[in-house]
């Protein structure tokens, strides 16, 4: 479709030109209306053009467009606020960039600065973004293979162990530990959810030694999983926390939350970014969390998550449903794509994909109505009793 372009090519795009977009639909240029159970990649959490979010972006941009963090801006600290409040326990400061892995990197960076060590421990299936160091630390082989010549890794600190191995991860942090970064719910490799009991073990492991634990909620977090953030599902608390994605509700905005560890290690001149904390990207992501607050739209991706977990589990074909609130990855008896396919031509429904290729990824607004959760999957039912599929 759009391969005549000068545009590099990177994601296995859908066959779709979107130009608007309103909650969990979205719209073509032919006038076509798709519900969109990917969110846009997970992003648009308070659904897509949420006139809250747009109207303070306006304002703001009318206001102060941007000034960097030489200054103090007032939305900048109200929001900076906000994220300590809502925060997991013991959350003090927060640093603002402007994606997931530039917050990955600085959660990283914030670790060394604490303890002045090098090794990081990430877990097979992990995704922390396309930066250099935060594809090293990818515990799926064909991204970090990006990251090696000749075998040899180009980030020579990384170590993977093995996702849920309590005993396996514990032998790894010891005290030239640096950090350890888990997701808690691992989206991309197809929503695994680390158990509690792991979790609790991270961070006994990580008492013991000094290691920081970053917990990266850059797709789990921001109330996708039915709790402001994942690990809130299971009370373990990190030391860091990162978010991105559906934190500006749209608009590109990441963030480093930390505790007591990072404040004290933090100075001037050790970390910056440019545009991180510009106004109009703090603006979006306040009135975001404003919104979501005010409309409950975590305790709604709850819900609705649970009701479409029962009814994914009862169609067959469907193997597994795991992945908790509204990431959701549905294991199938056969290959997904095809049935993503098969939903966007015939039912208009647009769903993400995952490295696993029988699971699809159900990402949407956390908004979602239990009418749109009732008709995508009465779609998706008979998309699977089509044996074609
Ligand atoms: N961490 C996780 C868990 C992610 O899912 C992603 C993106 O998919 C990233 C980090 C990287 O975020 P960004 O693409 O905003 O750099």
């Amino acid at each position: 479709m759009l391969s005549n372009l000068p545009e590099l090519p990177v994601y296995h795009q859908y066959p779709l030109t979107l130009v608007s977009g309103a909650g969990a639909l979205v719209c073509d240029e032919a006038g076509n209306v798709y519900l969109d159970m990917y969110g846009g990649h997970a992003v648009a959490a308070t659904g897509h053009c949420h006139p809250r979010v747009v109207k303070a972006i306006q304002k703001q941009a009318e206001k102060l467009l941007f000034y960097s963090n030489a200054v103090h801006i007032p939305v900048r600290n109200a929001l900076c606020k906000k994220l300590v409040r809502m925060g997991p326990e013991g959350t003090e400061a927060v640093f603002l960039c402007n994606s997931g892995a530039e917050a990955n990197e600085n959660a990283l960076t914030l670790a060394r600065l604490i303890t002045n060590r090098s090794k990081i421990v990430s877990f097979t299936g992990g995704f922390h973004g396309r930066t250099l160091q935060t594809l090293s630390l990818c515990g799926i082989d064909k991204y970090r293979a990006l990251t090696t010549i000749d075998g040899e890794p180009l980030f020579k600190h990384g170590v993977i162990a093995p996702f849920n191995d309590a005993k396996a991860a514990a032998e790894l942090i010891d005290k030239s530990c640096a950090a350890v970064i888990v997701e808690p719910v691992q989206g991309l490799a197809g929503c695994f959810a680390a158990t509690g009991e792991f979790l609790k073990s991270l961070r006994k492991a990580c008492d013991k030694t000094g290691a920081v634990l970053i917990f990266d909620e850059v797709q789990c977090g921001t109330g996708r999983c039915g709790a402001f953030v994942a690990s809130m599902l299971t009370g373990v608390a990190p030391d860091i926390t990162t978010l991105a994605k559906g934190l500006g509700g749209g608009f590109p905005i990441g963030a480093v939350l930390t505790n007591h560890r990072g404040v004290e290690a933090a100075a001037p001149g050790l970390m910056g970014s440019t545009f991180g904390g510009g106004p109009t990207a703090c603006a979006a992501a306040l009135a975001n969390l404003r919104v979501m607050e005010s409309e409950q739209m975590i305790a709604n991706a709850r819900k609705i998550g649970d009701r479409m977990k029962k009814a994914l589990l009862k169609i067959p074909g469907v193997v597994e449903v795991r992945g908790a609130g509204l990431l959701l990855g549905a294991a199938l008896d056969r290959k997904a794509r095809p049935v993503m396919d098969k939903l966007l031509a015939k039912y208009k429904i647009i769903i993400g994909a995952s490295v696993c290729e029988n699971t699809l990824r159900v990402m949407p607004p956390l908004n979602l109505s239990a009418d749109s959760a009732d008709h995508f999957t009465d779609c998706f039912a008979k998309v699977l009793a089509d044996k074609e599929n």
